[in-house]
């Protein structure tokens, strides 16, 4: 099992959840972060800091989310780690207050 991450954090990148990660299996691209499916260790620390609900366990996840698992690994796989925070993105709060959170 792996958490992953999902649409909501297109375009906020609020990175909470990275600070918490106790192994740094984030890794980032220029509108979002993924999970490396192989470095979680499903302790789920992450989960209460996403302030858009972006991460949830693979097999919580609902049929419209569920290829975000295949993208996390890929993403992942080709990108630069993230060892800390970050500022969330310019459009951040606006994006989190259109998903009604
Ligand atoms: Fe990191 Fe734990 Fe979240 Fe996996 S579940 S990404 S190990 S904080």
């Amino acid at each position: 099992m792996a958490y992953v991450v999902t649409d909501n954090c297109v375009d906020c990148r609020f990175t909470k959840c990275v600070e918490v990660c106790p192994v740094q299996c984030f890794h980032v691209d220029e509108r979002m972060v993924y999970i490396d499916p192989d470095g979680c260790i499903d302790c789920a620390g992450c989960v209460p800091e996403c302030p858009v609900g972006a991460i949830d366990d693979e097999y919580n996840l609902p049929d419209d989310k569920r290829a975000w698992i295949e993208i996390n690994r890929d993403r992942a796989a080709v990108l630069p780690r993230l060892t800390g925070g970050m500022e969330p993105l310019p459009g951040a709060q606006q994006r989190k207050a259109e998903l009604g959170l």
